[in-house]
């Protein structure tokens, strides 16, 4: 038979009414004929309390001990979401991520998936069970201990066993009915599409839309797993929600496909670092030693030797940006006048696979920047995308301007 991957998320299985709910969902398409793996997540709420549980407990916490206290949120969601099936008289099994074996690197908090048997699973499938629940997020690593994948990770798990299986689909119920041109928050001209191309949401879920773990987006777009983002909350038909594809299966598409912010951004820049070869390679290794993910990186023009570098972080990596440089400065590998800390910056950026064939988005881009008299601090570029670093308070400004420019209320 087919198989069908159904995820939900922590507000589609955030109580027993809402896990009912979702196992009728699951019962529609068993009915159709098709075999299901149901990937679950905690309830809502659940992991954050008991990430605050591991963190009060012990904030320098040891990562094998965090990865078995917050993996069980989602060992409560299988089993029940399993009874709930047995319910409505449908053949199901629970699995936690060890039982699959779900194996992954040892990477705990942040594991990778290495392999999913299929066999133990489709032995039952074989025997007239037709719903697999699995455990999200969690696996085992080669220590023999459960590992987790990251916050948001069972939409990666989703992915994998929709690979590992052969899906036909990967339908991923969340609280919103797809994937917007921009936050509907910040303008309601925001508009569902019905498709977009795997590289436009990897580049959306990177700079910030939350929908789909951006790794999720990744593996699929490696195995060609279709991707199906659509609500829980609303009746569904077979071409609800958003269909995440390979851009060969979209027909008609905008040249900018969606506008993206993210607010939580800062602007670092080193005054005066010497301008020879090893300088950029010194600073970056010493923020990627400690654990700040540096996103757009700008070297100045020299003067006399010398030249300013700035990068930007997540606001919440400042002090550890701080502490890095400073460290690599009194270590005598680096010298510099100042660091400088602008919090107060936010990333918009346009993405569109259109960019590749179309000139002129960058100019039209700034152009409109410029119009609502909104100053561009950093710019970066890449084949699909446009993103510029301007102050916060101009933020929401610039993205309704952008998505009115780009006329992203109109279906392409
Ligand atoms: N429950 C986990 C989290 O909140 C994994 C997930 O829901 O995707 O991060
Ligand atoms: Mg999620």
């Amino acid at each position: 038979m087919p198989v069908l991957v159904m995820k939900f998320g922590g507000t589609s299985v955030a109580n027993l009414d809402r896990i009912r709910r979702a196992a009728k969902r699951v019962g529609v398409e068993v009915a159709k004929g098709y075999d299901v793996i149901v990937i679950v997540s905690a309830m809502s709420g659940k992991t954050n309390e008991l990430v605050g549980w591991v963190e009060e407990t012990s904030p320098l916490f040891d990562a094998r001990e965090y990865d078995a206290v917050v993996s069980s949120g989602e060992n409560v969601t299988a089993g029940l979401m399993a009874l709930t099936l047995q319910e409505m008289d449908v053949p199901a099994r629970s699995w936690q991520g060890w039982q699959v074996p779900l194996r992954t690197t040892d990477a705990h908090a942040s594991a990778r998936i290495k392999e999913i048997p299929t066999d133990n699973i489709n032995a039952k499938f074989a025997e007239g069970m037709r719903v697999a629940v699995v455990a999200g997020f969690q696996g085992i690593g080669p220590d023999g201990r459960i590992t987790t994948l990251g916050r948001g990770g069972s939409d990666t798990t989703a992915v994998a066993f929709a690979a590992a299986f052969g899906a036909e689909r990967c339908d991923i119920y969340t609280d919103v009915d797809g994937v917007y041109t921009t936050d509907p928050r910040i303008t309601d001209k925001a508009r569902k599409l019905d498709k977009i191309a795997f590289e436009e949401m990897l580049e959306l879920a990177s700079l910030g839309a939350k929908v789909l773990q951006t790794r999720s987006v990744e593996l699929a777009m490696r195995y060609n797993v279709r991707l199906r983002v659509l609500s829980s909350f609303e009746e569904q038909s077979d071409t609800a929600g958003t269909l995440v594809c390979d851009e060969e299966d979209i027909m008609e598409s905008k040249v900018v496909a969606g506008v993206a912010y993210s607010r939580d951004e800062a602007k670092m820049t080193l005054l005066s670092v010497a301008d020879r070869p090893g300088i950029a390679s010194t600073i970056f290794t010493a923020l990627s030693e400690a654990g700040v993910n540096v996103d757009m990186i700008v070297q100045n023009i020299s003067e006399e030797g010398r030249t300013d570098m700035t990068f930007s972080c997540p606001i919440n990596q400042v002090a550890r940006a701080e502490q890095a440089m400073d460290e690599a400065r009194n270590a005598g590998a680096l010298n510099f006048a100042e660091l400088l800390a602008d919090k107060d910056v936010a990333k918009v950026s346009v993405v569109g696979i259109g960019m590749r064939s179309h000139t002129g988005v960058a100019a039209k881009m700034f152009r409109v920047l410029s119009t609502e008299g909104i100053n561009i601090k950093v710019i970066t570029t890449s084949e699909i995308k446009i993103s510029v670093l301007i102050d916060r308070k101009y933020m929401e400004l610039a993205v309704q301007a952008l998505h009115d420019a780009f006329e992203l209320d109109k279906a392409a």
